[in-house]
């Protein structure tokens, strides 16, 4: 697991699987945990990491639903959680998928947790919106098309960005199950703007990025959707992100919009 300081309010982590990242952000006295990272090793390495920093651990909000983002009860069992009401919905839709999934997970890769996900009822965010922390506040921006649901996190006293499954320099957008590609371009419109009054992009996988890179993805994730939604699986994959993976992620996107 990596930890980068961006700002002295905010620290990224970056899990080992993935490259799945979890944000600690803190105002005053109060820090929040921003998504989680995977491996059971690394959740529980988290709280000391945050105490060294003096940043205490007081909330957990996600991103999006996936379960790969909610695994923040390992770390900080008696922090709430809150999500979008879209997350929330999701949630309570449908209860037991999230752990249901994580067992999957962890039985395919040998991995052993201390024990099952506790997942509490989601606190309700508005978004747009809101979320205050110390003496700040967190803007909430809506960020669906990867899946039904999602926000992504700006702070803006840090200049960073937190957007969840978008803008990642390791995987082209992922179309899930629930997801849309219109809805995706949407977001990508909207966090365009965001970006531009940001230092740092963090992306929910892969490394922490600068605002200009951030933009070159966003025009190639932009190119990329077009381009599987008018010829489907002729459309070209991002030229740094042409892996094997990357292919399986496009031959599901190509279901999604057939
Ligand atoms: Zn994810």
């Amino acid at each position: 697991m990596k930890a980068v300081g961006l700002h002295p309010d905010v620290i990224v982590v970056t899990s080992r699987f993935w490259q799945t990242t979890c944000t600690l952000v803190k105002s005053g006295e109060e820090a929040f945990m921003v998504d989680s990272p995977v491996l059971p090793d690394e959740l529980e390495l988290l709280p000391a990491v945050a105490e060294q920093s003096g940043f205490r651990v007081v909330g957990r909000v996600a991103t999006h639903a996936d379960w790969d983002h909610l695994l923040g009860g390992y770390s900080f069992p008696d922090a709430p959680l809150a999500a979008a009401e879209t997350s929330a919905a999701r949630l309570r839709n449908e209860p037991g998928a999230a752990q249901r999934e994580l067992r999957e997970f962890d039985d395919e890769h040998y991995v052993e947790r201390p024990g099952p996900l506790s997942l509490p009822t989601p606190q309700m965010l508005p978004v747009p919106g809101h979320l205050a922390i110390g003496e700040h506040e967190l803007e909430l921006h809506p960020a669906d098309g990867h899946t039904a649901d999602g926000m992504a996190v700006l702070i803006p006293w840090a200049a960073v960005l937190v957007c969840g499954d978008y803008l990642s320099p390791v995987e082209i957008p992922w179309i899930s199950a629930d997801g849309s590609a219109s809805a995706y371009l949407a977001t990508l419109d909207r966090l365009e703007p965001l970006v531009g009054r940001v230092e740092h992009v963090v992306p929910g996988h892969g490394t922490v990025i600068g605002a200009e890179r951030a933009l070159a993805i966003l025009r190639e994730d932009r190119a990329y959707l077009h381009a599987l939604v008018e010829q489907g699986a002729d459309a070209p994959l991002p030229l740094a992100r042409r892996t094997g993976a990357q292919r399986k992620i496009h031959a599901e996107n190509v279901s999604r919009v057939a």
